[in-house]
């Protein structure tokens, strides 16, 4: 292993609680395995003192940021300059500092899109697509499905007021593709049967309630790609079920690994190593 000197270049992530995140193991992996002098250092933060650390970081020899909970809106004020999709999104997990400037980037949406690519063997270009759930990472998943050309987005939500918010905003600000749906079996019925794309962005089935299940196995009908973006534990009891009814099924730890890629990218402007990645991610989970 390489020390860090003076040249190392430095990518920081910002968050609180860190304690879980296997971001650092699997960017340090594949920055020593590249041979880049790069080291990916977790700071746990807390919201007072977000914007101090934050400023005074920017400084140093740090080529960019990851940022987590509960820092993706608040960073946004604290940026020089942000990328388009992070601004309609209104979040930012991906910082480049170039020439002293900071721009913020959204990749949570771009590695949703690329697992399903790469594990489901799909494009979402002219999908239909069921969304179960409304929240953070919800909503970054809908702005890129809009921005990148499915052709309906179903967004169905406990909170229905918060679905009808998001499919508004999806309207207006992208293109007329997004439609909020009541979280009552006969509507999702009836849509999902149309759908090519199950996407669960819900909480549930996570660690430690993996026996929940985000909606009725009737639902989940073979022809059906059937995601869900939980990835503790790996495979979900949703997509146990899926896969058992013969769906094509993705299992979360794609889009973390997939959005930590995207930020590789733009902090070294070097391809990651994709396969290393998902072997310390899956390991780390596993553990
Ligand atoms: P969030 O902002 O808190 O949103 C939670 C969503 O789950 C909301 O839509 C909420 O509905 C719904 N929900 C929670 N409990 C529910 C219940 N009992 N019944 C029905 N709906 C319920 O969380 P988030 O940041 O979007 O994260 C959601 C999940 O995705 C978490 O498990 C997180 O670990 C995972 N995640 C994975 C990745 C990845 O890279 N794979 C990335 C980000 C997040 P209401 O609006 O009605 O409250």
């Amino acid at each position: 292993m390489k020390y860090p000197s003076v040249n190392t270049q430095l990518v920081i992530l910002l968050g609180n609680p860190l304690g879980h995140s296997i971001s650092p193991a699997m960017h340090n992996r594949v920055f020593e395995k590249l041979g880049l002098d790069y080291c990916y250092i977790p700071v746990q933060v807390t919201p007072k003192n977000l914007q101090v650390v934050f400023a005074g970081l920017s400084k140093m020899n740090v080529a960019g940021f990851n940022v987590t909970i509960p820092h993706k809106i608040a960073i946004i004020e604290h940026l020089d300059a942000l990328d388009p999709l992070a601004a309609m999104i209104g979040a930012v997990n991906t910082i480049c500092v170039k020439n002293g400037k900071t721009i913020g980037y959204n990749t949570d949406g771009e590695g949703f899109i690329r697992s399903l690519e790469d594990e489901g063997k799909i494009s979402v270009q002219g999908k239909r697509i069921f969304l179960l759930g409304c929240g953070g990472a919800a909503r970054a998943i809908a702005m890129t499905l809009a921005f990148q050309g499915a052709e309906n987005i179903f967004i169905c939500n406990r909170t229905y007021a918060k679905a009808e918010a998001l499919a508004t905003e999806i309207n207006l600000k992208i293109r007329y593709c997004a439609e909020a749906v009541r979280a009552l079996p006969e509507y999702q019925t009836g849509i999902i049967k149309f759908c090519d794309i199950f996407i669960n962005s819900t909480s549930l089935g996570m660690h430690p309630r993996e026996a929940e299940l985000p909606i009725s196995e009737a639902c989940l009908l073979e022809h059906l790609v059937v995601t869900d973006i939980v990835y503790n534990p790996h495979t979900t009891r949703l997509l146990a079920i899926a896969e058992a009814k013969g769906c094509r099924i993705v299992h979360g730890l794609g889009m973390l690994i997939h959005q930590g890629a995207a930020g590789f990218k733009l902090w070294t402007g070097v391809d990651p190593l994709i396969a290393e990645m998902i072997e310390t991610a899956s390991a780390l989970v596993a553990g």
